[in-house]
């Protein structure tokens, strides 16, 4: 769609925005004509529900800062907000998460005020208005010094983005690269900064996303595809149809990807549910793997690393939840609501037979069976892993209840 027919569309007719759609969108140009491509991002604010997910994509791809090229220069559009770009990478992550910290009032203001260009007016508001985006997108007020960015539910849609603002602004046309290349381009890129992720995180969600949208074909999904930029082609783009002089791709062979239940889903909505789902468990499955090896696969109550193979040596332990996930008591799937045990000791624990409370020291074991020498002991947490006061307690007062 022609850049100006866009913007009368959306009732953006004044020539000033702060945090404008400029910083949003993707431009490219066509025969001296500014036209705005389609992308993943466009995609879900056209066809989709407004939703918390999509407030956080579109801080995200504010914070991508992939603008592409405009004719009338001047106004940074390539790489429109470097500002939040390098405050989410140098400020707000860190150690794998977002700090609360970062986006205290003052600290923001002094890491952005020397990096927005401008007039001062115009940079206050604008610098404002990027601090109210992280109030739209839930992450503000909050009180928690690590912000959960909730990355499950928009990270398929903010990789497919990123990629394809990158094929865009490389004049890309298809086939996409292998999705071992878009994995190694996003990490390169720190991507995993911006979705508010730590890099092992990163490495086992990115693959299955970066499979789909190759096998879905990149950019060519769209029906269009995008020619290489060619300056003296004239344009013949009637508004609201897409660039014309862009070859149809031809389709690339799909790689063996499960795709079955793209189709069978049937909605939009069904589908990112579905993907969301899948990303969760693989989030949940890499949270309990590292905390077992944090523990090196000892159980927390006997001390005990069951050795299932030899040569080399595996351990088996396994990540025992606090209060217990799903309904009805929707307890949080984090570390701080995990303990790994031995598989008898789970066992025991999830029937109430061994439990935790909270003592001044810190928790401790309650075990009901007369002589275990279990009772008593400290909950030996390594430095890295805290427990939720909370879970610890729902677990202590639960069985309590049910051993008295
Ligand atoms: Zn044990």
């Amino acid at each position: 769609v022609l850049r100006d027919d866009f913007r009368a569309a959306c009732g953006l007719t004044s020539e000033r925005f702060l945090i404008a759609a400029n910083f949003f969108l993707f431009n490219v140009v066509r025969g001296g004509r500014n036209v705005i491509p389609v992308d993943e991002f466009v995609r879900h604010a056209v066809v989709g529900d407004h939703s918390a997910a999509f407030d956080r994509l579109g801080l995200f791809v504010l914070n991508l800062s992939l603008g592409g090229k405009r004719s009338k220069s001047g106004n940074g559009v390539e790489f429109p907000a470097p500002w939040a770009n390098e405050f989410v990478k140098q400020a707000l992550w860190q150690s794998g998460r977002w700090r609360r910290a970062a986006l205290d009032e003052p600290a923001m203001d002094a890491f952005l005020a020397s990096r927005i260009t401008g007039v001062a007016d115009a940079k206050q508001k604008c610098r404002s208005n990027y601090r109210h985006l992280y109030e739209l997108t839930k992450y503000l007020p909050s009180a928690s010094p690590a912000i959960n960015t909730g990355a499950e539910a928009w990270i398929a849609a903010a990789l497919f983005t990123a990629w394809d603002r990158r094929a865009l602004a490389a004049g890309m046309v298809t086939p996409p690269p292998s999705s071992a290349a878009l994995v190694r381009a996003s990490e390169a890129a720190e991507d995993y900064k911006l979705l508010g992720l730590d890099v092992g995180e990163f490495r086992v969600l990115a693959p299955p996303i970066a499979d789909q949208y190759a096998s879905a074909g990149g950019l060519a999904r769209f029906g269009g595809g995008i020619a290489p930029p060619a300056p003296t082609a004239p344009t013949t783009t009637p508004a609201g149809v897409a660039p014309t002089g862009a070859a149809k791709p031809s389709p690339s062979p799909a790689p063996a990807v499960d795709l079955g239940w793209l189709t069978v889903a049937g909605s939009e909505a069904a589908v990112e549910r579905e993907i969301s789902r899948r990303l969760e468990q693989k989030r949940d499955q890499v949270l309990a793997t590292k905390l077992k090896s944090l523990y090196e696969h000892r159980c927390m109550a006997c001390g005990e690393a069951v050795v299932i193979g030899f040569d080399p040596e595996r351990h088996y332990a396994e990540a025992a939840h606090i209060k217990p996930l799903g309904k009805p008591h929707d307890g949080p799937d984090k570390p701080g609501n995990m303990l790994v045990l031995c598989a008898n000791h789970h066992i025991q624990f999830d029937r109430g037979v061994l439990s935790i409370r909270r003592t001044p020291a810190g928790a401790a074991f309650v075990s009901r069976i007369p002589g275990d020498p279990t009772h008593g002991k400290a909950v030996a947490l390594h430095p890295k892993h805290k427990l939720e006061p909370d879970c610890v307690e729902w677990h202590s007062t639960t069985f309590a209840r049910v051993g008295e």
